[in-house]
């Protein structure tokens, strides 16, 4: 391709809605193009690269058995009523009505329409597994759209499904497809790491991210500095403190804490650590109260209470709901004496501590010395609550760190949750109507692509890993007004073709220093520049982008240059 006539356009001036650097760069490379909030146009050269991760998604898939279809984006509302989502999706999900009155929407995940293509041919466990896949463009209507192509509002995802007969095999599969995404992620030469990850809106009860390391990502992640523990904070767990104190259980008291809310306040005025209290807080899970203790000095995990109860949402009370349940103003809740009987959960950090203090479910009043099952007993345990880095990791004696991270990708084990609702099943060996155990797996396709220039820039544009690069070098001759140049410059790109090089060459009538900007900002693996000077020395100088080192090399030695670099790169991890 002629530079001259690739659709796009570099930009000095970027639109101020790109505040991260990988958006920015996507502007200034004339990539994409805004449409509106969170819906963008792909041009030519971000194609390239999306439909360059495709084909590596494609490959991988493929070759581990997968099958490629294509579903419909709008999806009729009644799937969505079969497995329960209709109601509780929220205003993600972006719904709308055809000319009779139906409810559609627009599909933001594909659970319910794959869900309903298998269960129409599914008969005989003989035909299981099933591990289907497409790319496919999704609608969320995300409450704050940003980023560009990393959080969209419209954005092309993969999207894959297994089916199996059992847990077990449904079980390989997932850890197939998690397999599948580290060969896939390797192969775009991206820095990652799998994590332990909550399930959230799509449910199950195991599930990975592959998260890209960037400072940019919403994601913070910790990982142990001795194993290989690593988890999104809303999944992450720390050793318990596992509290027998030894202390002897000392009698209820009723304390006057006037306007002290905070524990911190509270625990000043009554001169004891904030670790001697029971933080009680109310939240609506699935629009029930359930009361949530954890120690004084730690917060709520919202995401582990979510994932604990199954639930579909999970929400802080409002101040009436905690005055009708407590009794109390906001601020006094606590286990003992509560106004009504609701659901209560204790974190494991609080099993077995003695004495310990929390609100009277009366304003203004705090109780002290209380103890569990002799003065509550709490409904369920578990771990509710945020950890840190510098906390100990869970499974061996290392300590946390934290980094953040851009979620490209997730795997989830489903379980049954979609199949036993919309009735997925098959006859199994022993002539039995059985339901089939799904799993799902997505990789967000625009995301990881920009993903891959946050971690690969520098200030003066993008730094291509080579198998995501939309081309793989360019030929930039210098002198356009010189037939020698233009000449030499035209056949180099000609060989570069014929060798299976993805060549392009700037035959824009540009002075060099914009040509080389130009091509640092594009991010070209490999420049290869032509020059009257160099043209008479029979050498042409090679610079590579990722390192900056630039070399001259003989004419008839570029090709076998730039063939070997690329081999290397494409085959590194
Ligand atoms: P997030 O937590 O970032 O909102 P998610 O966990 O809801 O994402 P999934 O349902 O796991 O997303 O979707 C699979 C993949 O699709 C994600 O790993 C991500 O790479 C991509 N993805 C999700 N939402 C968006 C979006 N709004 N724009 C671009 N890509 C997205
Ligand atoms: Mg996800």
């Amino acid at each position: 391709m002629k530079v001259s006539q690739i659709f796009f356009q570099t930009l000095k001036e970027v639109p101020k809605e790109a505040v991260i650097e990988s958006h920015r760069l996507l502007y200034r490379a004339g990539m994409i193009q805004k449409l509106a909030s969170g819906i963008y146009n792909y041009l030519p050269l971000a194609l390239r690269s999306i439909r360059k991760l495709e084909n590596i998604i494609r490959e991988e898939l493929n070759k581990r058995g997968c099958q490629e279809v294509l579903m419909p984006t709008v999806q009729p509302s009644e799937l969505w009523m079969e497995s329960g989502r209709w109601n509780y999706y929220g205003p993600e999900l972006l719904r709308i009505k055809d000319r009779k009155g139906g409810d559609f929407c627009l599909g933001p995940t594909h659970e319910e329409v794959i869900t309903d293509m298998v269960r129409k041919n599914l008969r005989s466990y003989k035909q299981l597994p099933y591990n289907l896949y497409q790319f496919q463009g999704k609608f969320r209507d995300e409450i704050r759209p940003r980023f560009g192509l990393m959080r969209g509002r419209e954005f092309i995802m993969k999207d894959g499904y297994s089916f199996d007969i059992n847990e077990e095999k449904a079980k390989e599969s997932y850890w197939k497809m998690y397999e599948a995404y580290n060969a896939i992620f390797s192969r775009c030469g991206l820095k990652f790491k799998p994590v332990d990850a909550a399930t959230g809106a799509i449910g199950g009860d195991m599930s990975h991210e592959f998260q890209v390391l960037a400072d940019a990502g919403e994601d913070l992640i910790l990982s142990c500095n001795k194993c290989g523990y690593a988890a999104n904070l809303e999944k992450a767990r720390t050793k318990v403190i596992s509290g027998i104190d030894g202390q002897e259980m000392k009698s209820l008291n009723e304390v006057h804490t006037p306007s002290m809310k905070a524990v911190e306040d509270v625990a000043k005025f009554m001169n004891r650590p904030v670790t001697d209290f029971i933080k009680s807080m109310i939240f609506l899970v699935d629009n029930e109260p359930v009361l949530v203790m954890v120690p004084g000095d730690r917060e709520v995990n919202e995401a582990k209470i979510q994932a604990y109860f199954k639930a579909d949402s999970v929400a802080l009370a409002s101040d009436a709901v905690i005055e009708e349940v407590t009794g109390a103003a906001t601020g006094f809740a606590g286990p003992v004496g509560l106004k009504k009987k609701i659901k209560t959960a204790l974190d494991n950090n609080l099993t077995g501590r003695i004495n310990l203090v929390a609100g009277a479910n009366r304003t203004d009043h705090h109780l002290e010395n209380i103890n569990e099952n002799r003065d509550f007993t709490a409904d369920v345990k578990g771990d509710f609550v945020i950890v840190k880095a510098g906390e100990r990791c869970p499974d061996c004696d290392g300590t946390l760190e934290e980094c953040r991270g851009i979620e490209v990708g997730q795997v989830f084990y489903l379980g049954t949750k979609y199949s036993q609702k919309m009735n997925c099943s098959f006859v199994d060996e022993a002539g039995k109507s059985t339901v089939a155990v799904m799993g799902c797996y997505g990789i967000g396709v625009g995301r990881t692509v920009q993903a891959a220039i946050e971690q690969n820039h520098d200030e003066q544009g993008i730094i291509w890993p080579m198998a995501l690069a939309p081309y793989e070098a360019v030929v930039l001759p210098l002198q356009m007004n010189k037939d020698t140049v233009v000449k030499a410059s035209f056949d180099m790109y000609g060989s570069l073709l014929e060798a299976g090089i993805e060549a392009v060459i700037d035959d824009r009538d540009e002075r060099a220093g914009f040509k080389f900007n130009d091509a640092d900002l594009i991010g070209y693996p490999v420049q290869i520049a032509f020059g009257q000077k160099s043209l008479d020395n029979g050498v042409a100088e090679v610079k590579i982008r990722k390192t900056g080192e630039k070399a001259e090399i003989k004419l008839e030695e570029v090709v076998n240059f730039v063939r070997n670099f690329k081999e290397k790169e494409l085959n590194r991890g």
